[in-house]
């Protein structure tokens, strides 16, 4: 009942074996905000901040990014805020920034788009750094990363932006740098990132996308889209075995992590905290609740053993058909 959901805010997010997992929200629109603070988040996971760019007329100035930002920041603390670099590009475009591309998703999108526009970029970073200034729980966090030296292009982008601001204390005391785990090639590059950045964070829907070469946004093969996919079961569980022998947290901001079965999945491959609309919060967190360690973890090892999505759809019904 709604009720009985709703007393769930109080109680932490854990398995019944008492393994601690965070429960953070997404947030896009600064509507968002007020839903995201009552749901009992632990923080925000995913700041997708296209939306402030998206419903406006033109690039937001520094100033009008360092008060969205701030308020989110401060509405927040002193719990975590991840905040995602823009990510513009495949699906989501801006009206005063025309791009006619015949492969938008294998094209100038997310942090491609920011690294070949240093203008743009250096607005936002300065915008986040002086956001961050007396507050202290901002998280950037970089999307579509592909390869490491964008990494490092940002490091240094990052360190002129602290100087222009005149922000203080160096850049690297106090704001923690993360990458997306969404483009298959960051995968196979796990531990060279893991020296670049402080946390990763699973873009399940990218990562679904481009591993099996579905569109997210084509109705045509929409069955054929399923993060509960062998191979991307296998992807999640390699990228956390990698991130933790590196001494990297790795969490989960696509709709997977909201998905009430899928979360037990995910924790039981021993992912540290999983981001999802705040509407998706307690009913997740009832699911963990319902399971100890023992048995999410028994069923990560028999999804990953899973020849066929269908097999894994199975058993995560059984699961939560004996679960109750
Ligand atoms: C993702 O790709 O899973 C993700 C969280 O980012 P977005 O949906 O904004 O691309
Ligand atoms: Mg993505």
């Amino acid at each position: 009942s709604a009720a009985a959901l709703s007393n769930l805010r109080n109680l932490p997010a854990e398995t019944l074996g008492g393994a601690r997992v965070a429960l953070h929200a997404n947030i896009g629109l600064p509507s968002d905000l007020a839903t995201a603070l009552d749901s009992g988040a632990e923080g925000i996971g995913l700041f997708r901040t296209e939306f402030t760019f998206m419903v406006r007329e033109a690039f937001p100035s520094e100033d009008d990014q360092y008060r969205v930002y701030r308020n989110v920041l401060e509405a927040f603390a002193p719990r975590p805020v991840t905040i995602r670099t823009l990510d513009v590009g495949g699906d989501k475009g801006l009206p005063y920034f025309p791009m006619e591309e015949t492969n938008p998703f294998l094209g100038w999108r997310g942090i491609r788009l920011t690294l070949d526009n240093p203008g743009i970029f250096l607005t936002q970073l300065r915008a986040l750094l002086r956001a961050n200034a007396g507050v202290g729980n901002l998280q950037i966090l970089l999307p579509m990363i592909s390869s490491t030296w964008e990494v490092d292009a940002v490091r240094e982008l990052l360190a002129r932006a602290a100087a222009e601001s005149g922000v203080a204390s160096g850049f690297d005391d106090t704001v923690k740098l993360g990458a997306m785990v969404e483009v298959p090639s960051a995968l196979y590059q796990m531990d060279a990132l893991a020296k670049r950045v402080d946390f990763f964070s699973i873009g399940t829907n990218d990562l679904t996308q481009y591993l099996l070469a579905v569109d997210r946004t084509n109705a045509r093969v929409s069955s054929r889209f399923d993060s509960l996919h062998p191979a991307v079961i296998r992807a999640i569980n390699e990228a956390v075995r990698a991130a933790h022998s590196s001494q990297r947290p790795i969490s989960v901001c696509g709709e997977m992590a909201g998905d009430p079965a899928s979360a037990v999945l995910l924790v039981g491959m021993g992912i540290n905290a999983l981001s999802m609309a705040s509407a998706s919060i307690p009913s997740v967190k009832r699911a963990l609740r319902t399971f100890t360690q023992e048995q999410a973890q028994r069923l990560a090892a028999e999804a990953i053993a899973a020849e066929d999505p269908s097999a894994v759809h199975r058993l995560l019904r059984l699961a939560f058909a004996d679960a109750g």
